[in-house]
């Protein structure tokens, strides 16, 4: 059974609220949890719900009277076979991105990034278009930023994808021909919007080339907008399918739907996945045991959106939150900080210890009064292509460490090897942040 629970009547209803704001308490103490999301998440940021026709489509229909094509059929790759309505795709698809460019990312985008930042979150895959993620600061799957430039098989450095786009993103273009998939520009805004697909530069650069050296010029492949319709493969299919693989082999320890009316078969295949892999790492409670399992409730699949789940998800979804993504995501932030205040300190100040043969940090100032992490020594600066350089290992809050490269800016000094302690000793000042190590070349003196 799916338990709902509805979030405006919280206020009211002591047994749900005491529900919800454990529900709040999982998602703090999670801590590889898998976001799905679907068009919901978008809709307080302004951006239509294109899939019904709404204003935006029915403005573009105007231009286009003969093309019958409504809802799913705009986005079908059949309407390729038509000119008309494939003009009539480019018009819509220029509309919305133009609509989007001037949206924001909602609460739900911002919330999904503060689970990233506080290492809450596995991975996010979205239906959505938008690059609102992105705008959020959650590195999407289309982005630039993690295209491979290695000669293996993946075309994406799937490590850096924090946002999984699993219908593409409205701000790029392909080529038609040869795939080439770049940044979609203003000029190819003008032509989209105008019907009429531009030429790939790829294709023209290969093709003047060949003309220049008299050789039979090759095709020219058009652009596209680089969202995939229904009925179509995406073209970063396998790396897509690669992540979620990961994802679910790395025991997702709950999973948040949101906004999404989960009617995408893909999309129910995945959400299934993932919601099996959660189940599987939850601990087994004993029923007669009179131990509480305490405040959170552990290995949950939360579904949150306006319309309830069919009969299908029982057993599959635990809890179906009936409401707004932004309200809950908000509540969720709220119960957070009340219960775990000490994860919303930013910061706090270490002072080099001196005395400590092992050259240890201690934590000398502490801004928040309530930070515990510690210090571990940093390794013996080494020569590195002239300039002095050490690693650092810091321990955060949760007793995870990570480490940081750091490099003095001076030249690297035979004294150098040997100044561990100097180094330490000249009072410096570190400022830690609560996921990482400012920069502090400037601290150093020497
Ligand atoms: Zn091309």
């Amino acid at each position: 059974m799916v338990v709902s629970l509805d979030l405006q009547a919280s206020s009211s209803d002591g047994p749900t609220r005491r529900v919800l704001s454990q529900l709040s308490l999982s998602v703090a103490k999670s801590r590889r949890i898998v976001v799905v999301t679907g068009a919901g998440i978008s809709c307080s940021s302004g951006i239509p719900d294109f899939r019904s026709s709404d204003g935006l489509y029915n403005l573009v229909k105007q231009r286009y009277p003969d093309v019958v094509l409504k809802g799913r059929d705009l986005f079908d790759a059949s309407l390729f076979r038509d000119p008309t309505s494939t003009s009539l795709f480019y018009t819509f698809i220029s509309q919305l991105k133009q609509s989007i460019d001037s949206a924001s990312p909602s609460p739900t985008h911002h919330f999904i990034k503060t689970l990233d930042s506080k290492k809450k979150l596995l991975r996010s895959y979205t239906q959505n278009i938008d690059g609102l993620e992105e705008r959020a600061g959650l590195v999407g799957s289309s982005s630039q930023e993690v295209k491979s430039t290695g000669k293996g098989k993946a075309k994406i450095r799937t490590k850096d994808v924090r946002n999984v786009q699993l219908h593409g993103d409205i701000h790029r273009v392909w080529c038609s021909y040869c795939s080439v998939d770049l940044p979609c520009s203003e000029e190819y805004l003008g032509r989209f919007n105008d019907g009429i697909p531009p030429d790939c530069p790829e294709c023209t650069s290969r093709a003047d080339a060949r003309l220049a050296r008299s050789a039979r010029p090759l095709r020219i492949g058009t652009l596209r907008p680089a969202v995939v319709l229904y009925d179509e493969a995406h073209p970063l299919g396998d790396d897509i399918g690669a992540i979620q693989a990961t994802d679910v082999s790395r025991k997702p320890d709950m999973l948040i739907i949101m906004g999404t009316s989960l009617k995408v078969h893909g999309l129910r295949r995945l959400v299934k996945d993932f919601a099996r892999a959660v189940h599987a790492s939850a601990p087994v409670i004993d029923p007669s045991s009179t131990k509480s399992q305490g405040k959170s409730l552990k290995g949950q699949v939360v579904y949150v959106n306006k319309g309830a789940p069919g009969s299908e998800w029982n057993g599959i979804i635990d809890y179906h939150i009936e409401g707004e993504t932004d309200a809950w995501a908000e509540k969720v932030l709220e119960d957070w900080k009340k219960a775990r205040p000490a994860d919303w300190e930013i910061q706090q100040t270490l002072v080099a210890a001196g005395e400590d043969d092992r050259g240890a940090f201690t934590v000398a100032k502490d801004i928040s009064g309530k930070a515990t992490s510690k210090f571990i020594a940093p390794s013996t600066p080494t020569n590195t292509n002239g300039l002095c350089r050490w690693q650092e290992t810091f321990c955060t809050w949760d007793g995870e460490y990570a480490a940081a490269d750091r490099r003095c800016r001076a030249p690297f000094l035979p004294s150098c090897e040997a100044a561990l302690l100097p180094h330490e000793a000249s009072q410096i000042d570190i400022t830690l942040r609560r996921w990482g190590v400012q920069p502090f070349e400037e601290a150093r003196p020497w």
